[in-house]
């Protein structure tokens, strides 16, 4: 009798045990659709990154400009203030929000690298805020994740002022703010918060502000005109 060759039998083992493609954590398959577009995604880096090697120019030097800004891609600090690589020290994160990581990075950026200027920057039409305002108004019970959950709790206080003085203005004149207008206010309540906090939870960042070493200044970029709108506090 001829025997199987055992290396068959390890090939007949491997192809029945390994999936045809791989699950997500539900069990169930991507749509193929995800995949082309990730493919599609990385092509289209991969092929930016070889045009922006081909034609960079090196520049020397370090940035003396910090901003805090929102990770919306729709509003890259280098292209609002028209500057180029190296010129700004930029911190994004959904909500123009700092966290203790991001506070971190600032204080690196006052002490080492001697940035004189910190921007926090807004914007109109902020997709984190508008969500805010949401949640403000119907809070959900349960979160599944709680990494969420401390982002909106971090941009409720933004909301609950811009909400209060709302019921006051209401009170007074019967009309409250809505839509754009209630966005806009929370955008620019917000970006004193943020303010606020790095004052409050950096003391580092204080005393240089103090110290007239840092200045610190709050902004707000308007999506429709292009034009940033310097806060006074
Ligand atoms: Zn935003």
């Amino acid at each position: 009798m001829r025997l199987v060759n055992p290396r068959w039998i390890l090939l007949a083992v491997f192809i029945f045990t390994t999936p045809l493609a791989a699950k997500n954590r539900n069990g169930e398959l991507a749509p193929p659709e995800v995949k082309k577009q990730q493919d599609a995604l990385m092509k289209a880096m991969i092929e930016g990154n070889k045009r922006h090697a081909s034609h960079r120019t090196l520049k020397s030097g370090l940035s003396k400009i910090m901003v805090v800004s929102c990770a919306d891609s729709r509003v890259p600090p280098e292209v609002i203030f028209n500057m180029k690589p190296g010129e700004l020290y930029t911190n994004r994160a959904f909500g123009t929000i700092v966290d203790k990581v991001i506070l971190g990075s600032l204080e690196y950026g006052a002490e080492i690298l001697d940035c004189r200027v910190l921007v926090v920057l807004g914007h109109t039409k902020c997709t984190a805020l508008k969500e805010a305002i949401g949640e403000h108004a119907h809070p959900r019970t349960e979160w599944a994740s709680l990494n969420k959950k401390s982002l909106y709790e971090q941009l409720e206080p933004a909301v609950a002022e811009v909400e209060e003085s709302n019921i006051h203005l209401k009170a007074q004149t019967d009309k409250e703010l809505e839509g754009e207008a209630l966005l806009d206010a929370v955008v620019k309540s917000n970006v004193l918060h943020t303010m606020h906090a790095i004052r409050e939870q950096s003391p580092l960042l204080w005393q240089l502000e103090q110290d007239d070493l840092l200045r610190i200044v709050g902004a707000v970029y308007n999506m429709e005109t292009g034009k940033v709108e310097w806060i006074k506090e």
